[in-house]
């Protein structure tokens, strides 16, 4: 699957970082995606996680 963050509507708070710590990071207050392509399961959770949405994943 693919992994999107959307950085306009990312507010830093890491809940995808914590959920997700393989596939997601922070860098200057923003989630970044280490692995675009990925089959790891919890970047779906960290999904789910976000408070406002901005992930994005392709399957
Ligand atoms: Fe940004 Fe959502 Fe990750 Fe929070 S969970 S850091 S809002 S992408």
């Amino acid at each position: 699957m693919k992994v999107k963050v959307d950085k306009e509507k990312c507010v830093g708070c890491g809940a995808c970082v914590v959920t997700c710590p393989e596939i997601f990071e922070l860098k200057d207050g923003k989630a970044e995606v280490k692995e675009k392509e990925t089959d790891k399961e919890c970047a779906k959770d960290a999904g789910g996680a976000c408070p406002v949405n901005a992930i994005s994943i392709e399957e």
